[in-house]
Order: structure tokens, then sequence, then C-alpha cells
């Protein structure tokens, strides 16, 4: 058996398991594909003290850091149970189990797509998740957010502050956001809100997006906006439907409920990363996440005794 197993190999995972390696102790990986999000992403422009990197550049740098210690690293193996006793018992698809005396959950998130012609082809070149991440990219030109819920609401405000103009699309005949929000969106001059808007297609020109194609769902009128960007916000979905029957508490969303230790419900179980309740999902705050839940693990291997 491992002393601390960590489950998913992005930037949560790969911090946790470095710190739990340099502990001494035991320490396995198993993760799907190793690098997480941060595989699909392009330009990354907030690692601090990294002003500039590419996704795939900064996995083989976690993956090389990783590798430095004594880790055992499981890749394409995906995790499907979870049962704690006397240790906890992680079971993988394949049908193997693996023991730990501590676990950490760090399997991420991934967005909710639009699945309209055009999105795939024009991600990374128009078409964003995050505007944390990529609104300084549309600096001075015209995006469109799509959804009316509190994250694309403030993304829109976001956006507003940096972009020339924000035009929000909400498929309903309402706005899902907190009131406080959509007014601070409506005292704004340089955002547009449209409800009952189906998006339909994301149009480019073969390099980039340059638009969208909406139906206006009270005169089924297909209508184009221009735009640059594209914020798709209509979800982002933890991956934590393995941990249904687990015992662990999830929130509504399905996130890992997490205290500030990265402990979860059951003992001896740790969280970390954009699968939890951890509010702001970012790389760098991911790994904090992974480093956290490392030493509370450790913390609690030493105060118990080993099986
Ligand atoms: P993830 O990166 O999602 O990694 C999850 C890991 O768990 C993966 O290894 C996965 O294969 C594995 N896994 C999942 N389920 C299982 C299972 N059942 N069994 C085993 N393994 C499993 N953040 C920034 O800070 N800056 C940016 O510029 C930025 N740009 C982004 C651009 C895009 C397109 C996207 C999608 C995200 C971006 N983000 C950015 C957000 C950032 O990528 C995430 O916050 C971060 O990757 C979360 O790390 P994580 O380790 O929690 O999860």
């Amino acid at each position: 058996p491992y002393d601390v197993l960590v489950v998913g190999g992005g930037p949560a995972g790969a911090s946790a398991a470095i710190y739990a390696a340099r502990k001494g102790i035991r320490t396995g990986v198993v993760a799907e594909r190793f690098g997480g999000q941060v595989m699909d992403t392009l330009g990354i422009e907030n690692f601090i003290s990294v002003s500039y990197t590419e996704g795939p550049k900064l996995v083989a740098q976690l993956e090389q850091h990783v590798k430095e210690y004594d880790v055992d690293l499981m890749t394409e193996q995906k995790a499907s149970s979870l049962k704690s006793g006397e240790y906890v018992e992680i079971g993988l698809e394949n049908g193997a189990t693996l023991r730990s005396r501590a676990v950490i959950l760090s399997t991420g998130a991934r967005w909710r797509e639009m699945n309209v012609p055009g999105e795939r082809e024009y991600r990374g070149k128009g078409v964003a998740y995050c505007p944390h991440c990529d609104g300084p990219l549309f600096k001075g030109k015209r995006v469109a957010v799509i959804g009316g819920g509190n994250s694309g609401i403030e993304a829109a405000i976001d956006l507003a502050g940096i972009v020339e103009h924000v035009t929000v699309l909400e498929f309903a005949d309402t706005l899902r956001a907190d009131e406080v929000l959509q007014r601070k969106a409506r005292s704004m001059a340089n955002i547009t809100i449209i409800k009952n808007a189906q998006t339909t297609e994301v149009r480019g020109d073969g390099k980039k997006a340059i638009g969208l194609t909406y139906t206006d769902r009270v005169t089924g009128e297909s209508k184009q906006l221009d735009v640059a960007g594209t914020f798709v916000q209509i979800g982002l979905i933890p991956n934590t439907e393995w941990l249904k029957d687990s015992g662990l508490q999830l929130s509504k969303f399905g996130e890992i409920e997490i205290n500030a230790r990265g402990e979860t419900s059951v003992p001896g179980v740790f969280a970390a990363g954009d699968a939890t309740t951890e509010p702001f999902k970012q790389i760098i705050v991911a790994m904090g996440g992974g480093s956290t839940a490392a030493l509370a693990a450790f913390d609690h291997l030493i105060r118990t005794a080993d099986p």
C-alpha cells in the first residue's frame, strides 16, 4: 500500500505528489491524462514568476519535476470507486484496486461546451472559457459571453473593464445571476444583454473566430454578432461522478467539500483543485491546494498508526 495516493495528474495532483514525496513517504499518482486541463491551454500569462508559457510546456516541466522524486506515476488509468476502511481503496476501471493510508483527490473539472459548429475548431482562437486567463487577449475588441448565470455575468463585468464591448447571450427569458451582479452589469455602458438567444454557430475565417450566429427564440429569426472572442460560461463540471457512492460529501454542484486544510468529510481523504469547493479555478490556486492537501495528509499520517 501507499502512504499517499494522489488521484489526478493536473497541477493540483502534481503539486500534492511532490510535497508528499519530499516527506520520504510511499507516494503514488494515478491519472487518466497527466497534465489535465493545462494540456488544452495555449498561452498562460498568470502563472506567477513565469510571464509567459504554454500548456504543453508547463505540463512537461510538471512531469519532469514529479519524476525527480520517488513517485509511482500511473497514467492512462481511470479511478472508478473509493472505499474507506483500514486503508482507503481506489478501484480502477481496469479492475485493479490500489490501497493507501491517505488519498488526495484532484480529478479536476471540465467546462460545459455549447456543442455548436465552430466551437471546437476555434477553441483558443477566439473561443475561450476563462476570463481571468484570456480576457486581456481581447483588449479593445468586441466579445460575447454565453450564459447569464453568476459566472456569465461576473465574466461580463470583468471583461467590460478590458474590452471595448461585451454582449451577453442568455438562452432563457430571465438571467439566473444574483440581482446585485445584474444591477452592476446593467450599470455598465459597454454591456448589452440579449435574452432568449440560442447560439447556433461560432463563425470564423479559417484561422480565428470572427463572430457568432444565434436564433432569437421569440421570433425564430437567425441573427449574427461580430465578435473577436466568445467566452462560454455555461458551467464547470467537476470530475466527481465516480465518487457519488463513496459517502464523500459533495456540494450541490458535485464539488468535493473541503476545509482550509484540504480535508474532506472522510478521514484520510483529502482533495484539492478544480474538483473541490475551492472557489477559484486557476493553476496557481490548484497547486497551492495540492500542497495544502499533501501537508495535511502527512499531518494525518504521523498521528495515525500504520495498520
Ligand atoms: P485538472 O487540470 O482538470 O486535472 C485533473 C486530472 O485528473 C487530470 O490528470 C485528469 O486526467 C485526472 N482525472 C480526472 N478524472 C479522473 C479519474 N476518474 N481517475 C483518474 N484521473 C482522473 N488557469 C490559469 O491559471 N491560467 C490560464 O491561463 C488557464 N487557462 C485555461 C484554459 C483552458 C482552455 C482551460 C480549460 C482551463 C484554463 N485554466 C487556466 C484553468 C486551469 O487549467 C485549471 O484551474 C487547473 O488545471 C486545475 O487543476 P486541477 O489539477 O485541479 O485539475
